[in-house]
Parts: structure tokens; sequence; C-alpha cells
């Protein structure tokens, strides 16, 4: 994603992290939900992307460590009138070939000629855009823009970030959900049908990263989609990455390309209560912590010289 980023992961690997723990989780390999281990640096010559079906109109596609640390998940949701890409990546690898590809054998099998594209984000970092480009010259495409102004309008969501707006696939409809707090355009998608909730890098199994400054935004933001999900059923929240190994309080950096057990993708819906009990716990007192199944990671804008656990609390890191 950005330089920050690697700095804040590189920093942390020397820094000392309390563990505490908000419920029983059950570390499983194996996973109920998709049918192979996702690709983990663990082969020289591991294909570039991997794409796995969900259900017969969702495929998830992973980017291989070999080709960016960040390995980010990105997901691809059809309709019957319109595909829904979430994120493109970051970049180096060829997303437009594999979505090409997804959406022909989608076409063969439903026994249709064309089905148009909406590529859009969970929000406007570096590694969840960065393959856009490869999908301005693609007929019957629409790429959302990257700023919150962007995305409001594309969804016509009135109030951000305290809207949110159906969008209709053409018998799918996906909620949109405006979720700022890791950054300014983050949002969450979920799925009425299969009852996914897509969460970005708003909540997964590794590192919740806000900055100080931002502790309220993001807190906001987990009370809205704890709201959301409160009066509708979760089958898996599906983040954007994997940090977290299953060895509880193991967590893989950027250094490693290579990893062995890989906590799953698929969190349960009770992270986000997880996460929201933890950040009440937390208050004002910002600092990074580990728990069962996620790390909360306030750092300061410019984490030069500072070190975390405590970082927030220096004075003049509020930003
Ligand atoms: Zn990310």
């Amino acid at each position: 994603m950005s330089v920050l980023r690697q700095l804040l992961i590189f920093t942390l690997s020397a820094a000392v992290l309390s563990s505490c723990s908000t419920s029983s989780a059950e570390l499983m390999s194996d996973s109920t939900v998709f049918s192979q281990p996702w690709i983990s640096g663990l082969h020289e010559n591991e294909p570039p992307l991997q794409a796995q079906q969900y259900d017969s109109n969702t495929v998830v596609i992973r980017q291989s460590l070999r080709t960016s640390f960040e390995a980010p998940f990105i997901y691809l949701v059809f309709g019957e009138e319109k595909a829904l890409l979430i994120d493109t990546g970051a970049g180096g690898v060829d997303l437009r070939s594999m979505v090409d590809l997804q959406i022909e054998a989608w076409l063969e099998k439903t026994g249709r000629d064309k089905i148009s594209l909406v590529v859009m984000h969970s929000h406007a970092h570096g590694d969840h855009v960065a393959g856009d480009e490869q999908f301005t010259d693609r007929a019957d495409t629409v790429i959302v823009g990257h700023g919150a102004e962007d995305v409001a309008d594309f969804f016509q969501i009135d109030s951000w970030p305290n809207g949110n707006e159906a969008f209709d696939l053409g018998g799918r409809i996906v909620d949109i959900i405006p979720t700022p707090g890791h950054h300014d355009t983050h949002v969450m998608v979920y799925d009425r049908s299969t009852r996914l909730l897509f969460s970005g890098d708003m909540l997964y199994p590794g590192r919740l990263y806000f900055q100080c400054g931002k502790a309220d935004l993001f807190r906001s933001s987990i009370d809205r989609i704890a709201e959301f999900t409160n009066t509708r059923d979760v089958s898996w929240i599906l983040g954007a990455h994997i940090e977290l190994a299953l060895k509880p309080g193991k967590s893989f950096n950027s250094n490693n390309v290579v990893r062995t057990d890989e906590r799953l993708l698929e969190m349960t819906p009770a992270t986000i209560t997880d996460v929201k009990s933890a950040l009440l716990q937390m208050g004002d007192r910002l600092r990074v912590e580990s728990y069962d199944n996620f790390i909360l990671f306030p750092h300061p804008a410019d984490p030069r010289g500072k070190k975390p656990p405590n970082w927030c609390l220096s004075q003049d890191s509020a930003n």
C-alpha cells in the first residue's frame, strides 16, 4: 500500500504487544467456506492470482504474496445485469485477464452473451486501486472514482457517512455502507443474497489500522456496521487481507512473503461486536493491542521517531 504502512509493519515487529482475549477463538485450519487453501507464498511458482468460488455467482481472488506483501483479496459478485468488482489489487499482475476469464465462464454457464461491469473499491489505498488502469479501456465498464464524494455520488448516498444505499445488480441487491476510519473513502458491502459482508480493511484477521486522530471516526463506523448487522444475518465477514497466523498472538509482517499456517480469510459476525467492545475497553488511551482475531492498530500519521504500542499517547501524535 504505502511506504507508511510498510514502515508501520517494520516498527511493529520490534514492539511488545499485550494480548487480550475477547472471545474463545476457534482456530480452524481447514476452511468450510473455500475448497482450497489460499496461496500464501509457499511455492516459488505459485500463480500471481488465485480465484475460488464462494458460490456460482461469487468469486474471490487473491493476489500472491510473491507479487505484493499486501496479498489483497478481491471480490467479483454477479447479478443478472451487472457484475461488481470490489477492488483491483496492488498492481503488477494481470487482474484484467483473470476477471475477463471469470466473466466469460459465468456468461457461458448462464447462457448469456453479456454483462456490464462496475469496478468499485473498499477504499482508495494503493493496494486496492492499483489495477484500475487495466479496466479503463474495457467495454461496458464503469470505474467508480476514488474520492468519498465520487463514491457517495455514484451510489447516491445522500448523507455520507451516516446513510447507506442499496445497489441493484439485477436480482441481487448489495448495500453500500460508508465506514470511514481506516481511510476516509472506506465502504463495506453487504450482499443480501449470500449475507456476506465484504469488509475491506476495516475488519480482517490482521492489523486494523487507524490514525490516532481518526479513532472517533473508526469507532463510529464500527458502531454503524454493528447497528446495520443487528437486524440482518451475516454469514461471513470477508476482508481484504490476512496478517494473522493460526497460532494465537503470531502475526505476519511485510518481510514475510512465505507464510505457513495463515489464519482463515473468513471471520464470523461475532467479530464486529468483539472489535466494538475492544474499542470501548480501550477508550481514549489509544494503544496497539492484540486480540484473538485482530489487532487494534492506532498509529500516528507520521510514525517516524515513535514506537508502538503507546505512540498515540505522546504529544503531537494526534494526527
Ligand atoms: Zn489494504
